[in-house]
């Protein structure tokens, strides 16, 4: 406990660091995705013509995502088959969405247990990603920094002028311990294994940006936002280093929270982020984050931030929005535009509870992919065909391009399959009834260092499967 607090008030000053300027010349780096270990770097703004990044012109029209990719393990036709994965991965994305420049994604596969000492055999991480760097813009209409993924910011029509962007926008981890199903492997796959190319695509769809940065920073069984720190805006023509000092301390949000709504209220989640912000503090004035944490147990928002815990813990009460974010929204449209949230996971789970679509309203629809755990027992290919979007949207379903263009990105009109997937039929493909979520393996993770370390920033998703549960699969694919 005493290492997590050390670790948590070292993040805590490096993100005053990072917003500690009123324009922002700092920015969130990943130095690894799987302990979510960030580090604060200098991205002072430059104008876009003198950018040293010429990518957009080296596209190629059917991919327009590029991989720098580690392979960890002496096998070196699992390699092969990982890194054609990515290409197939990067082709279904640019088949779903008018990239303007190319992401480069950062990806390793290395041996999890090897590596991270993470060797259970019931609870296995399959992988984890998220922003390589994250990138402060201040709306000019809200007045709010809010940071975003690099691989949107590109995609907006924000100003010339940008804070430097890093060499990846991508950083993803997986792990090799672990049984894949790639395509031309032989069908049924077997049950312990998973389609390699589900889990890429899911995790880069985290790192393009479906991510929040609500989770419980202090380990108060509190939600609030990311902890930073404001400078006093200088005054018109003030030129005193008056302005270098920490105005206060304040929560930040990233884009992707912008959407958030309470269910079914439709209750902007945001401003839940404003009145958590009413909480003044300044950090360094405090000796550590347990001096931060009871001061924000004592103060009139803590009661805000855990009823935000318990919401992120009742089933279908929170969504993310695919109009735009309104006051005034009518009961119809929190109806029909809302993607619900999964907000199902009792304990909280870092990194997978609110950063993911609710698991039992999609499982079975077009929208699978973003479930906090692999749907098992299939192939991507015969989830596909299963639930009728081999040919419509792929695996990135209807609800899920929605999200990603109001997020930014521009999603295309038509889907054309980039590739044919092999797939053979599964009958009465019922994947729902696969999992306890109050699973005693929940607690078990809750007591390891896995948890421990997800602490600093719920940027990253890192998707698992069970294999306890498997016995009560019940499927008729073979
Ligand atoms: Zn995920």
């Amino acid at each position: 406990m005493k290492i997590l607090s050390t670790t948590l008030f070292v993040v805590v000053l490096e993100l005053i660091c990072l917003v500690q300027i009123t324009v922002p010349e700092k920015c969130l780096e990943y130095i690894s995705p799987f302990y979510q270990k960030t580090r604060m770097i200098d991205c002072p703004m430059i104008h876009s013509k003198d950018s040293k990044d010429k990518r957009q012109t080296s596209s190629k029209s059917d991919n327009m995502i590029t991989v720098d990719f580690q392979c960890l393990i002496d096998d070196k036709q699992l390699c092969k088959k990982v890194e054609q994965v990515f290409i197939t991965a990067g082709k279904f994305i640019t088949a779903t969405l008018n990239l303007k420049s190319i992401i480069s994604v950062n990806a390793q596969f290395l041996d999890f247990c090897k590596t991270y000492g993470k060797c259970d055999k019931d609870v296995i991480i399959l992988g984890a990603a998220g922003p390589a760097r994250m990138i402060p813009y201040q709306d000019p209409k809200e007045n709010k920094i809010r940071f975003y993924p690099q691989a949107l910011y590109k995609q907006m029509n924000f100003p010339i002028e940008h804070p430097e962007f890093g060499p990846n926008e991508i950083m993803a981890t997986f792990n090799s311990n672990t049984s894949y199903w790639f395509e031309g492997d032989p069908l049924p796959m077997l049950e312990k294994q998973s389609d390699m190319l589900y889990v890429v695509i899911h995790e880069m769809i985290h790192g393009l940006g479906f991510t929040t940065s609500w989770d419980d920073y202090f380990g108060i069984k509190a939600l609030t936002p990311a902890i930073g720190g404001t400078t006093k805006p200088p005054a018109p023509g003030e030129i005193t280093s008056q302005s270098d000092e920490l105005q206060s301390s304040q929560f930040f949000e990233l884009i992707s929270d912008k959407f958030l709504v309470l269910l079914p209220s439709g209750k902007l989640v945001s401003s839940i982020a404003d009145e958590i912000n009413k909480f003044q503090f300044k950090i360094e004035t405090l000796s550590s984050t347990d001096g931060i944490a009871s001061a924000f147990s004592a103060s009139p928002q803590f009661p805000v931030a855990k009823n935000m815990y318990n919401t992120a813990m009742t089933h279908g009460a929170m969504g993310f929005l695919t109009i735009p974010p309104s006051d005034q929204l009518t009961r119809e449209q929190i109806l029909n535009n809302v993607i619900i949230l999964e907000t199902s996971l009792i304990p909280y789970q870092h990194g997978s509870s609110v950063a993911h679509t609710d698991f039992d309203t999609y499982v079975n629809s077009s929208d699978f992919l973003m479930l906090f755990t692999y749907p098992k027992t299939a192939t991507l290919g015969q989830i596909m065909s299963a639930v009728g979007s081999t040919n419509t949207t792929g695996p990135i379903g209807p609800k899920l391009r929605l999200l990603l263009g109001s997020l930014g990105y521009e999603v295309k009109k038509e889907y054309t399959p980039p590739v044919k997937l092999s797939s053979i039929p599964i009958k009465n493909y019922n994947p729902s009834n696969t999992y306890n979520k109050n699973n005693n393996n929940y607690n078990d993770m809750n007591n390891s260092s896995f948890i421990c370390v997800n602490i600093i920033l719920n940027l990253v998703c890192i998707i698992i499967i069970f294999f306890n549960s498997i016995k009560s699969l019940n499927l008729s694919g073979k």
